[in-house]
């Protein structure tokens, strides 16, 4: 039985805590679409290598993702490209500082919160679908870059209202 505290990138690397230190293997993933927590990353693919050490496990190696964002200007979903650089040591009880990652003494290893983390940095804090993006009207909400929306005129009709007015009120 699984926890629901652990992640679907997670994996049991209890051969190679069983094995010599320094020993190491190389792992692949390949998911079509993972969720954690509050990021999706679809897809995610690309390898690490999990390395034994006197305190746990080292993990190095590059993941590709897009994670899916919200446009902070049309707020319309979008795949932002990332790119994962791991190197990080997942430590066993009572080795490493207190905020380690860990891995268990049976050697099950969570990649999710790491895999996580770097892709919420990875992503900017206002990501842009597109750099030309029109956003939303400030009126009425239309999507800009899908439709126009008449607020456009509204605005600019009081505006030529005071011209008007203006040059009525000019003397001739
Ligand atoms: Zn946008
Ligand atoms: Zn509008």
């Amino acid at each position: 039985m699984t926890s629901h505290t652990t992640s679907r990138l997670t994996f049991n690397l209890g051969f190679l805590l069983a094995s010599a230190v320094g020993e190491s293997r190389m792992v692949e993933l390949e998911y079509p679409s993972v969720k954690l927590e509050d990021i999706i990353l679809r897809p995610l693919r690309g390898q690490f290598r999990a390395s034994h050490t006197t305190q746990g496990i080292m993990i190095r190696g590059r993941l590709y993702s897009n994670a899916i964002v919200d446009c902070a200007r049309c707020t319309e979903p979008f795949e932002y490209e990332v790119l994962l650089e791991l190197d990080d040591h997942f430590y066993l009880r009572d080795e490493g500082p207190p905020d380690a990652f860990r891995i268990t003494d049976a050697g099950v290893l969570d990649l999710g919160p790491l895999v996580r983390e770097e892709a919420i940095s990875a992503v900017p804090m206002q990501p842009i679908c597109k750099e030309d993006c029109q956003g939303l009207c400030i009126d009425c909400g239309q999507n800009l870059n899908e439709a126009d929306c008449d607020c456009d005129e509204q605005l600019i009709d009081p505006r030529f209202a005071v011209l008007q007015q203006l040059l009525t009120q000019s003397p001739n």
